[in-house]
C-alpha cells in the first residue's frame, strides 16, 4: 500500500494554489472527470457568453455585429490568446476550422516550400487523422510524394535530403509520451526539412515553447485542454519568418488581403490571416474564447506543476491499491517525458472502463487494450484521484466490470 492517505490529499488540496479554479467550471455531482484531454469540461460562464452572442449580438445587432462586436477578428483575437500558451507571438496563431483541416492547409503549404523533396516523415504512433490527411494530400497532389512512417524513437535516423517535412504529434495520444520538441526540430532543420507539430494534447496541458524550439508550423485542438466545447474550432501556427512564403491551398476570401473589396483575383493577406478560408464559426469561437480566458488566469507553469503531481500520484495509487489486478503502465515513468495523461493496459480494458464510467469515473478507452486517464489541474482535486482509484479497486475486487452490459461496444469510446 502507498503510505498516502485520503487525509494527506485533502491537505494537498487545501494548499493547492489552483484550487479556486475549479469554481470556474461546471462539474456534475458524483462525477470524477478524467477525460478533459478529449473534451474539456464546461466553464461556468460559457453559457452566458454564448447566450450573449446569440441574444444580443446575433438577435439584436444582427449583421452589424461583425464590426460592433468584433466578430470579424475573433480568429486573430483567440489566436493571440492561444499564442500566449504555446510560446508563440500574437501574430503567429489564428483560430479556424478543425485540426484535420488545418493540417491539410499547412502540409500543403510546407510541401510547396520544399518542392524538390518528396517525403513527409512521421511516426507510426501518430494520431490517425494526421496520417489520413497526409495520405489524402499526397493522393491529391499526385506528384510522387511519400508518407514515411518510422518508430517514434527512430525519427532522427530516418531524416535525409528527401524529407520535405517532419510531422509529429508532441504528446502521444495513447501513452502520453512526449517527443523532444526542440531537439527534433533542430535535427529536422539540419536535414533541410520543415517541422510541423500537432499540439492536440499539449496546448493547455503544459507550457509549450514553439519559438524557443524554432518550430515552423503547428496545429492543435480547441475542445481538449482549452475547454472550448464540443467541436470547438482549432488553431494553427506559422512562424513569422515563414508567413509570407505560405501559399494557401484553401484560398478562400477570409484569407484574402482585402475580403470586402470583392476583387476577382485571389491575393493572400499578409501574415497569419492568409491561413483563414471561410467565415469564422462565431458561436463556437465565442465558447472557445471563454475557455481561453480561464487558462490565462491560471498560468501554464502552475498548471504543469500540479499536472505532474497528479499523474505521479495516480500511477502510485493504481500500482499500490490495484496491485495484482493486471494493470500495466503504458507510457513513460519519468514525468518529464509525459504529458498530462496516464494510460494503463489491461486485456479487459474495454469493460473495465465502461464499468468505471458507470460509477461516475470518466476516462476513455483506446483500442486495443488501453485505459486512458486525462488530468486537468484546473478542475481536478487530489482527493478525486484517490476516490477514482478506490472505485477502480472496487470494481476489480467484486468483478462488477464483468457484466454483459459493459462488454457491449459503443460507437464512440
Ligand atoms: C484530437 C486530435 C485530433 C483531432 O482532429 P479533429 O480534426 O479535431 O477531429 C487531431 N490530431 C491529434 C493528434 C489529436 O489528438
Amino acid at each position: 500500500m502507498s503510505a498516502l492517505t485520503r487525509e494527506d490529499l485533502e491537505t494537498w488540496d487545501q494548499n493547492d494554489p489552483l484550487a479556486q479554479m475549479r469554481a470556474h467550471f461546471r462539474i456534475p455531482a458524483n462525477i470524477i472527470y478524467l477525460d478533459g484531454n478529449s473534451l474539456g469540461a464546461m466553464p461556468r460562464n460559457t453559457p452566458e457568453r454564448v447566450t450573449k452572442a446569440v441574444e444580443e449580438e446575433w438577435g439584436e445587432d444582427l449583421i452589424r455585429s461583425w464590426n460592433k462586436h468584433g466578430w470579424i477578428d475573433l480568429p486573430q483575437r483567440c489566436g493571440a490568446k492561444i499564442a500566449g500558451l504555446i510560446g508563440a507571438d500574437a501574430g503567429e496563431v489564428v483560430v479556424a476550422d478543425s485540426t484535420s483541416v488545418n493540417l491539410f492547409k499547412l502540409l500543403a503549404a510546407a510541401l510547396r516550400m520544399r518542392s524538390e523533396r518528396k517525403v513527409i516523415l512521421s511516426d507510426k504512433g501518430n494520431f490517425p487523422t494526421d496520417l489520413y490527411v497526409a495520405q489524402g494530400l499526397i493522393d491529391l497532389l499526385d506528384k510522387g510524394h511519400e508518407l514515411r512512417l518510422v518508430e517514434p524513437d527512430e525519427v532522427v535516423e530516418a531524416l535525409d535530403d528527401s524529407v520535405a517535412l517532419v510531422m509529429l504529434t508532441q504528446t502521444d495520444y495513447r501513452s502520453g509520451r512526449l517527443h523532444n520538441m526542440s531537439a527534433l526540430t533542430e535535427q529536422a532543420h539540419q536535414a533541410g526539412a520543415l517541422m510541423l507539430w500537432d499540439l492536440a494534447h499539449s496546448a493547455g496541458a503544459f507550457p509549450v515553447d514553439l519559438r524557443g524550439a524554432d518550430a515552423d508550423f503547428a496545429v492543435g485542438c480547441g475542445y481538449k485542454y482549452l475547454n472550448g466545447g464540443p467541436g470547438a474550432p482549432a488553431f494553427l501556427f506559422v512562424a513569422e519568418r515563414l508567413q509570407d512564403q505560405v501559399r494557401p491551398p484553401l484560398s478562400g476570401w477570409m484569407g484574402h488581403e482585402a475580403p470586402f473589396q470583392f476583387d476577382r483575383d485571389y491575393r493572400p493577406a499578409h501574415g497569419i490571416s492568409r491561413n483563414l478560408c471561410g467565415t469564422p464559426a462565431v458561436l463556437s469561437m465565442t465558447a472557445l474564447d471563454a475557455g481561453l480566458d480561464i487558462m490565462h488566469q491560471a498560468g501554464m507553469n502552475a498548471i504543469r506543476e500540479k499536472s505532474v503531481r497528479m499523474t505521479e500520484l495516480f500511477i502510485e495509487l493504481v500500482e499500490t491499491h490495484c496491485a495484482g489486478f493486471g494493470f500495466e503502465l503504458y507510457g513513460p515513468r519519468d514525468p518529464e517525458m509525459r504529458g498530462s495523461q496516464v494510460s494503463f493496459r489491461h486485456e479487459q480494458g474495454y469493460p473495465i472502463m465502461a464499468a468505471l464510467i458507470d460509477r461516475g469515473v470518466i476516462g476513455d478507452f483506446r483500442a486495443p487494450d488501453i485505459l486512458r486517464f486525462g488530468f486537468t489541474p484546473l478542475y481536478l482535486r487530489f482527493g478525486d484521484i484517490w476516490d477514482a482509484v478506490q472505485v477502480l479497486r472496487d470494481i476489480m475486487t467484486d468483478k462488477s466490470w464483468d457484466q454483459p452490459k459493459f462488454h457491449k461496444r459503443l460507437a464512440v469510446t
